[in-house]
């Protein structure tokens, strides 16, 4: 799960790390009132920030600086309401609902610092580069020499030794050097009581006075252990996330759209798997992933469907469902209830096997849709694809 930027500083102030003072507001006066708050602590200079779940908003506009009371409000007229377009959101951009006020601060220098998980390694890594501020993924394509990791053996704990040798070849020393340190192991506490997959810093910057500040950060937490942290799991804001995606979550279905147009409903996420690797042999491109899971309902099913039918950019559906504890006709039973309901707008392949699969088809048969069988696989596939193609020329 993703969050804003002011929730992410939030947490981390939790853990004592050093965020700037400035806090989140909804309007443009409310913005004003932000800094005026900031203003009788002594802020002279503000920032308006706005929050939206994409990073690169310094280069599009997101991220100003402003002198006064006014220029704050401004601002955050300019950005509230608006749709923001960055490298990372697509070119429909998003809407900005909120905005973040903080103290301008003086930058010395920014660094990068993240902690995420390996995979290959199956440990959390700590990765820094005196190279902060800018896209990390082109710093690790141009100047990989500037990206320092470190391992995670312990899983919980970046030993004292290892955030010592990160900051080293930062190229930093005394002082610095071990708050430095302290910030790291900071970060690693709290990428592990979180339970987040990524805690990034970007940047995480020297000020001229020789303190320390997370300028930016971005926390992404894990679905699966949301319900460990039900104060985390408040911080969800479906706002910002595909409606689709939403509604699939509240039906209890894995669905992650993709950028095809095929859509697909399987159950089990390695059939699934193997479904999309078969479209994509057969020259196709999938609209999504979605697994309906191996004992859905009926009323799954059906939901299923309608998800798959509301994506405007899927040109055909391939049903492919290996029936176990979901039994084949009552998979059948879902699809014709959802079909005579929300109507089916593309061609529609379907491959059944297993437990009761001659009833199944038999209910399928009698419903008097109009879809396509297929026995194995590697027809399936080729016939979605060469029905899609048909329906884009
Ligand atoms: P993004 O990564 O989405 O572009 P950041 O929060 O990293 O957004 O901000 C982009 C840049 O703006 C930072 O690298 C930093 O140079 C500057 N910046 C951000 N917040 C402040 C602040 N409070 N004071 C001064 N400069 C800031
Ligand atoms: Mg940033």
């Amino acid at each position: 799960m993703n969050i804003h930027e002011y929730q992410s500083k939030m947490i981390l102030k939790g853990f004592g790390l050093p965020v700037p003072r400035g806090d989140v507001a909804a309007s443009p006066p409310a913005a004003r009132t932000v800094a005026e708050r900031l203003a009788a602590e002594g802020v002279p200079a503000f920032v308006v920030k706005a929050q939206i779940h994409a990073g690169g908003r310094g280069k599009a506009g997101g991220i100003r600086r402003a002198d006064t009371l006014d220029a704050v409000e401004t601002i955050a007229r300019q950005l509230l309401g608006h749709r923001l377009v960055t490298p990372q959101t697509g070119p429909e951009g998003k809407l900005v609902r909120r905005v973040l006020v903080e103290e301008a601060v003086s930058i010395a220098a920014e660094y990068y610092v993240a902690v995420l998980i390996d995979r290959s390694l199956q440990k959390p890594i700590v990765i820094a580069s005196p190279a902060g501020g800018m896209d990390i993924e082109e710093v690790a394509a141009q100047r990989p020499e500037a990206i320092f990791r470190e391992v995670l053996w312990d899983l919980d704990r970046l030993h004292p030794y290892q955030a010592r040798r990160l900051g080293l070849r930062m190229g930093l020393q005394g002082p610095l050097l071990a708050e430095f340190g302290r910030i790291v192991q900071g970060l690693v506490e709290a990428f592990w009581r979180c339970d987040a997959m990524l805690v990034e810093i970007n940047p995480l910057v020297r000020l001229t006075d020789d303190r320390w500040l997370l300028l930016d950060a971005k926390v992404v937490l894990d679905d699966n252990a949301l319900y460990r942290h039900p104060d985390l799991a408040a911080l969800r804001d479906v706002g910002e996330e595909d409606p689709l995606e939403v509604e699939a979550t509240q039906a209890r279905l894995s669905y992650i759209r993709l950028d095809g147009d095929i859509g697909c409903m399987v159950n089990g996420a390695g059939l699934a798997m193997a479904t999309m690797d078969m479209i994509q042999w057969a020259g196709g491109r999938p609209a999504n992933f979605l697994d309906v899971g191996g004992g859905a309902s009926p009323e799954q099913v059906a939901q299923a469907f309608r998800i798959l039918m509301a994506d405007p950019r899927v040109k055909a559906v391939l049903i492919n469902i290996f029936g176990g504890i979901l039994r084949c006709d009552r998979l059948a039973t879902g699809i014709v209830t959802a079909a005579r309901e929300v109507g089916v707008r593309v061609p529609m392949v379907i491959r059944l096997e297993g437990t009761n699969v001659e009833e199944g088809r038999r209910i399928l048969a009698e419903s008097g849709l109009n879809f396509t069988v297929a026995y194995d696989m590697e027809e399936a596939a080729r016939k979605v694809v060469e029905l899609a193609g048909r329906q884009r020329s």
